[in-house]
């Protein structure tokens, strides 16, 4: 057995939460390779590391005194060491890369030694081995992952060893760092999970896994405690803040389950996110949680016999195509096209947009149905349960809710409601404390 733990920054922000650490690797032998982000925040008006450094470079740049940002860096991290009684030289690292510094190294090399240094007190910290990411995670030219030669180097580096690896950085073809993107540690994480084959890749933050609903609209949200990886693609899609398809991407295609954990409740199992489970919890709501967002528009073009034409389809959306404009849903009728779109990308080319479709279809009418939210009802188990489309309904119905919109694909894994904006918040609630408290 063999488990991935990524710890992120608030997960380091300090000696205390070191020991978190500590304890959590030590709970489970399987745990042998950690990753791990720079300390984060201790309090709310606390810094991130990674923004000090991004900070510094910034101050480097344009030639004001570093110095003061960089002492703070420093002291973070002797803090962290001191407190927990290790013996690691760091002065003599500071003062070598303070004079690199001063003789231009690039900002990707500035940023990445706030891992870099997590690591290295993490791995003196557990007794584990470092290992550098730049001497297996390869970039491409293109800034893309090769990942068939990261997974063959880290697999001959790792092999048989207990390891820490620091997060969000890797190494160009020609020996240059270069960074992911922010929150990069959990695509780290995933591509180590992935090279090893491991049997879990466990994401330890500060939250005990995915809520149910947006706590700021269901204040008691539970926690998804299983979820597949489609249906956290629906949630993510629109508007669930979770992970980044790049973290999931590499796990997913090795079919490796990941686990989100929390560093300070570390009881509690998290969410467990699986291609699939083989069996269902008996007890559990067909809904697996709820997520939407505001700001979208319909544009319903009605034209009678547009039906038994073939080509009215391709016409609409090329025209969308041509204006840039996504076509989010497309719920039809028999004579009628809708087109669901994010206003954000409609705004400044709507009248274009109709103007042109107005010309080329020459419809019987366009309207345009403004401030319109989407929600998705997402759960895998709505596809055993007949009637599950039809008890939403209902309850929205009871509650004075009008549904402008529904968009249900033929996996069933998700039902797509669109309604005002002011009835959002509100349809959420009805959903949630109708079929899952
Ligand atoms: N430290 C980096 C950031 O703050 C990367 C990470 O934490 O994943 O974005």
């Amino acid at each position: 057995m063999l488990k991935v733990a990524k710890f992120g920054g608030s997960s380091l922000a300090d000696a205390v939460q070191y020991r978190k650490v500590k304890d959590i690797i030590e709970r489970d032998p399987a745990r042998t390779v950690v990753v791990v982000s720079a300390p984060g925040k201790r309090t709310s008006d606390d810094h991130k590391i990674t923004d000090l450094l991004y900070l510094c470079e910034a101050h480097l740049k344009y030639g004001v005194s570093f110095d003061d940002i960089y002492e703070m860096i420093c002291t973070r991290y002797i803090t962290i060491r001191n407190d927990l009684g290790l013996k690691v030289d760091l002065e003599t690292e500071f003062a070598e890369l303070r004079r690199e510094m001063r003789h231009g190294i690039s900002r990707d090399e500035i940023v990445s030694r706030g891992e870099y240094f997590s690591a290295r007190l993490m791995a003196a910290y557990l007794g584990y081995e470092f290992i550098d990411a730049k001497l297996w995670l390869t970039f491409n030219l293109d800034g893309t992952v090769d990942t068939e030669k990261s997974y063959e180097l880290l697999r001959i580096a790792a092999e048989g060893r207990k390891v820490v690896i620091p997060g969000f950085y890797g190494v160009m073809p020609d020996g240059h760092i270069r960074l992911m993107d922010r929150g990069g540690s959990d695509i780290t994480g995933a591509l180590a999970a992935a090279a090893l084959d491991a049997d879990v890749y466990e994401n330890w933050t500060d939250v005990s896994g995915i809520l149910m609903a947006d706590p700021r609209i269901v204040p008691n949200a539970k926690t998804i405690d299983r979820v597949t990886y489609s249906e956290l693609r629906e949630l993510s899609y629109i508007g669930a803040q979770v992970l980044h398809e790049a973290s999931i991407f590499p796990v997913r295609r090795k079919n490796i389950p990941l686990n989100i954990r929390n560093t300070n409740e570390p009881d509690h199992p998290g969410t467990m996110i699986q291609e699939y489970f083989t069996e269902e919890l008996p007890d559990s709501s067909f809904i697996t949680g709820l997520a939407g967002r505001k700001g979208f528009s319909i544009i319903t073009i009605t034209k009678s016999g547009m039906s038994s034409k073939v080509d009215s389809l391709r016409r609409i959306v090329e025209i969308f195509e041509k204006y840039n404009v996504t076509i989010s849903y497309a719920p039809t009728g028999i004579d009628c096209f809708s087109a669901v779109v994010e206003n954000q990308q409609l705004d400044s080319r709507k009248y274009a947009v109709l103007a042109e479709l107005q010309k080329e279809l020459k419809p019987d009418d366009i309207t345009v149905t403004e401030q319109i939210a989407v929600l998705a009802v997402v759960g895998r188990r709505m596809i055993s349960r007949s009637g599950s489309s039809g008890r939403i309904f209902e309850a929205l119905g009871e509650n004075g809710i009008n549904i402008r919109m529904i968009s249900q694909g033929p996996e069933e894994l998700n039902i797509i409601i669109g309604v005002k904006e002011a009835d959002f918040n509100p349809a959420i609630r009805v959903i949630y404390e109708n079929f899952v408290d």
